[in-house]
């Protein structure tokens, strides 16, 4: 094989999987889908997987939620919406305001967090 580097399938799959599902899934949703396609997955294969590639700023890893963590297979920094009702994360669309100026010379950024919470849309609908 070229080089010698064997794709990981497990990675490969779970690439895939968060750029095709924009739900934020968490590990054990990652790990519940993918089984039926690879029976030899483990939880902690996913675990380390989605480590791995978030440090590789591959994927976003969110912490919106306290009690889940979460992974958006967009690695662009982009602001989230959490639901306190259903508990889904959405993108939100960004609109820059103008005005804000953020000094960021002195210090080293890599980790941008934008994170909202409320009640949305469809569940907003539902109460109505
Ligand atoms: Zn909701
Ligand atoms: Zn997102």
């Amino acid at each position: 094989m070229a080089y010698g580097i064997r794709p990981s399938l497990p990675r490969v799959e779970v690439m895939l999987y968060l750029l095709e599902h924009r739900t934020h899934p968490n590990v054990d949703t990652i790990y519940k889908d993918l089984l039926p396609k690879i029976p030899s997955l483990s939880k902690t294969t996913v675990y380390n997987t989605v480590q791995r590639l978030s440090e590789k700023g591959a994927i976003l890893r969110l912490t919106i939620d306290e009690k889940n963590v979460c992974f958006d297979g967009i690695s662009e920094p982009h602001p989230h919406f959490l639901c306190k009702k259903c508990g889904k994360i959405y993108d939100l669309n960004f609109v820059p305001k103008a005005n804000i100026q953020l000094d960021f010379s002195e210090h080293l950024i890599d980790e941008v967090s934008l994170y909202y919470r409320g009640i949305c849309k469809e569940c907003l609908e539902k109460m109505k």
